[in-house]
């Protein structure tokens, strides 16, 4: 790896320690199988909270990993679409970035219109 990649390498590593879930947490979610029953709302919203956190945090944490990757096999900065080089202002606010901004701009449009999709049909079952 080359040496200018050696700082963002370490940046990653210590971004992917604060998004990967902490065993504890992990652990958290496993234990209430309780028989309080008085106490199972809250419970639940507490597990769905934590497992929104879980969800998320091993997104990020995956992206930051096949970053790492990137770094280690050379083809980091380089958008996994058109393979043009992600552009550095970019990669310095985003160092996980997958895509260029052109791609990304794409694909957040087409999942906007598959989320546009989900609605229209979820209204006409509604209806
Ligand atoms: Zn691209």
């Amino acid at each position: 790896m080359s040496g200018h990649l050696e700082p963002i390498r370490q940046m990653l590593e210590a971004r992917l320690k604060e998004a990967a879930p902490t065993r504890a947490l992990r652990e958290s979610l496993l234990i209430d199988h309780v028989s309080d029953i008085a106490d199972m709302n809250s419970q639940a919203a507490e597990r769905e909270i934590a497992g929104q956190y879980i969800g998320n945090s091993s997104t990020l944490a995956r992206r930051i990993r096949s970053a790492i990757e990137r770094l280690k096999n050379g083809s980091y900065g380089v958008c996994l679409r058109c393979e043009e080089h992600i552009a550095p202002k970019r990669l310095r606010a985003l160092p996980w970035a997958e895509l260029c901004i052109h791609c990304q701009e794409d694909a957040d449009r087409s999942g906007q219109q598959e989320q546009r999709a989900r609605i229209t049909i979820d209204r006409a079952e509604a209806a």
